[in-house]
């Protein structure tokens, strides 16, 4: 039996919005499940249909096995904590995590003061237990918020991005507190977030949605490494990964090429990948490289490499990102948000392509992760160098790249297994 079920749960808002179609998932007992998504993409609502503070249109919302479309909120056992902290501003901090417990909510065998006690103690606020809420800073009220909701000790958490208000080493430390606390009380949690860092750090499990339909959902490592399709592939990972269009040609029993138009990889044809691949033979596709399969080597040097100009750099401290001009064609799947390279490097997106990308023939009638969005030439491969190489703007360069870490994906945006 799992904590939550969401069977072809959708939900439609007046005005024929479709928060979220048709949505199945689990999230398993004491599981913290982290549902990611850019704004506007469903989350809340799924949160909130869970809850019982929406009702869906369609599909089952089950609690432990029982159905619960109809269960009103506060028989489902659950905690809600949203972004802002709604403390009481006439009660101590103390006061406001007793609350529920005054309320004649379940403690256990602990005394009123002790629960308190403790979950201050928890959450590092035992010193501010005597202040007012607006005493304190917004890390502070957002503790005593949590310590509200984790001191009634329910069976499930349902929190909507509860770290967005707050500055960034504080969500940093909130992060890893949060987590230990939930799990420390072997409460399900199912976390609403746009933050891949929160989704990554803090999930047993991510599932990531995209205007109301499920993506992927898997462990951080396997949404990161097998990405079910290229919106996920882009929406996860810092610098984005380089998705580049490249056209499939089969030189049997000898390699698959891709080729990116003035240059091109070489799949072993006897390479699992290569078969996988040698499939779309005379079509295009989409070959996914991030930053990490690339590194730069002297020109000449044997193995499978891509040569380029770089056309701008950052220093971030710790590396340089570096973006090569390659000409080829880059893919930036819609709905994957902040383009900063496309605001520096002066190309805008041209079009926002529905339903197929340039190249790639019919219109398709699959309506789901086709819509690809913004498409450009001259494409900037990504990679990183280590602080302090010297690099100028014009230098060319060769970039190896490692074979075993691309990924591939087809017109519909969907991952070619290999
Ligand atoms: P954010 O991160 O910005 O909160 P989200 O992913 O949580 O976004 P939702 O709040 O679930 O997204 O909204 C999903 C879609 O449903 C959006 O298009 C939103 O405008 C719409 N929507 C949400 N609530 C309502 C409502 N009560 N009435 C009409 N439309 C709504």
């Amino acid at each position: 039996m799992t904590a939550v079920t969401l069977k072809n749960v959708s939900k439609v808002f007046p005005g024929d919005t479709l928060a979220v179609d048709s949505l199945s998932m689990d999230v398993n007992h004491g599981e913290f499940l982290v549902l990611l998504g850019p704004s506007g993409c469903g989350k809340s609502t799924v949160l909130r249909m869970v809850a019982g503070l929406e009702t869906p249109s369609d599909g089952d919302i089950l609690l432990d096995g029982q159905y619960a479309n109809d269960l009103p909120p506060r028989e489902r056992n659950a905690a809600m904590i949203f972004q802002t902290f709604a403390l009481y501003p006439h009660m101590s901090v103390g006061d406001n995590i007793g609350f529920p417990l005054k309320l004649g909510k379940k403690n256990g065998a602990h005394s009123v003061p002790e629960a308190v006690g403790d979950m201050a103690g928890a959450l590092g606020i035992s010193d501010l237990i005597d202040r007012k809420p607006n005493q304190l800073s917004g890390g502070q009220q957002q503790r005593v918020a949590m310590g509200r909701a984790l001191v009634r000790r329910p069976k499930l958490f349902l929190m909507d991005e509860p770290l967005s208000n707050l500055d960034i080493g504080l969500r940093a430390e909130l992060r890893t507190e949060i987590s230990s606390l939930v799990r420390r009380h072997d409460a399900t949690t199912l976390y609403v977030t746009h933050d891949q860092t929160e989704a990554l750090t803090m999930a047993d499990r991510v599932a990531v949605l995209r205007k109301g339909v499920l993506q992927d959902v898997g462990t951080p490592d396997e949404v990161y490494e097998r990405p079910a399709t290229m919106y996920v592939a882009a929406f996860l990972g810092t610098p984005r990964m380089n998705l580049l269009e490249a056209r499939v040609n089969v030189f049997l029993d000898r390699y698959v090429a891709l080729d990116f138009g003035d240059q091109e990889l070489r799949l072993p044809w006897h390479d699992l990948r290569g078969r996988a691949v040698a499939r779309y033979h005379g079509e295009n596709i989409v070959v996914g490289m991030r930053a990490e399969a690339l590194a730069p080597v002297a020109e000449g040097q044997p193995g499978q490499s891509i040569q380029g100009r770089v056309r701008f750099y950052e220093h971030h401290g710790h590396e340089t990102l570096v973006f090569l001009d390659i000409g080829a064609t880059a893919i930036i799947p819609d709905g994957i948000g902040d383009k900063p390279d496309l605001a520096r490097s002066g190309s805008k997106p041209r079009r926002r392509l529905t339903g197929l990308f340039s190249g790639f023939g019919q219109p398709s009638t699959e309506r789901r992760e086709v819509d690809t969005g913004p498409i450009r030439k001259s494409a900037d491969l990504v990679f990183r160098l280590p602080p302090h190489i010297p690099i100028a703007t014009g230098q060319p360069i060769t970039t190896a790249v490692h074979m075993d870490a691309l990924h591939y994906f087809d017109k519909f945006g969907k991952r070619i297994d290999v």
